[in-house]
């Protein structure tokens, strides 16, 4: 169970609040039950059901069960696709141990609102099923030119670009330290932008191959090679 909250000695969880409901109605937990607390900074902790007032539920965390999670420094910036499929990049990137999910917004996307809750949500199911303590950075959304404007000096910027890249493997064995992959939407990057890219400081046009994937297709496998090579 991942109860998004506070770590500290008595934790007061609101009954109104989903977390403190689902204990409640769904694990019908009761007084020195013990269950496992995730705020996807804190590492896990196991925590007692100290006692079940009428208003809140209290939890004492008696022990931390898991450390503080590090994952390697990789960023995965990707254009917001259709619903379905940008939940998809979200919950197999949670898995493949992103630092960072970045939506970029690009003049060709299909989609241009996101709804970070709910990607939110997907996060925290993921980490829940592939034991991960900690969360991805789910960051607002921004625009193409103001994300390149800002690019952090040092870190590669791997950009998913079907027109003509570098071969996957070998591009990244030869730019270790910390890293993003950039992916366009359904429709692609157009060429102005493309150009914008390719003129940023630390940006690395990549092929993933000769044939033309779907963009979640892509970020997916962008992310499994370079954590392949870089990841814990
Ligand atoms: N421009 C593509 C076309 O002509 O149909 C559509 C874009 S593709 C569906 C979505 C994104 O996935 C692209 O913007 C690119 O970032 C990435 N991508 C897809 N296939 C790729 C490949 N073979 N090499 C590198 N990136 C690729």
């Amino acid at each position: 169970l991942h109860v998004e909250t506070q770590l500290g000695e008595g934790v007061a969880v609101p009954v109104d609040g989903n977390p403190a409901h689902y204990l409640i109605s769904v694990m019908r937990v009761k007084p020195d039950d013990i269950v496992l607390l995730f705020d996807g900074r804190s590492g896990e902790w196991a925590a007692r059901v100290r006692d079940m007032r009428k208003r809140d539920l209290v939890l004492e965390c008696v022990q931390q069960t898991k450390p503080p999670e590090h994952v390697p420094d990789f960023w995965l910036c990707c254009a917001p696709i259709k619903k379905g499929r940008i939940d998809l990049i979200a919950e197999k990137a949670c898995e493949l141990g992103v630092a960072r999910l970045q939506p970029v917004l690009t003049r060709r996307a299909v989609v241009d609102k996101l709804n970070l809750d709910r990607l939110h949500a997907h996060l925290v199911e993921a980490a829940e099923q592939c034991g991960r303590t900690g969360l991805p950075d789910l960051t607002e959304m921004v625009k193409l030119d103001a994300l390149l404007k800002g690019w952090p000096i040092g870190r590669h910027l791997f950009f998913a670009d079907e027109t003509g890249g570098a071969p996957l493997e070998a591009t990244l064995r030869a730019h270790p330290g910390p890293a993003a992959f950039l992916v366009g939407p359904e429709g692609g990057f157009d060429p102005a932008e493309r150009e914008a890219i390719r003129a940023t400081p630390g940006a690395v046009p990549v092929s993933l191959g000769p044939r033309i994937l779907r963009a979640e297709t892509a970020a997916i496998a962008a992310t499994a090679a370079w954590m392949t090579i870089n990841g814990d």
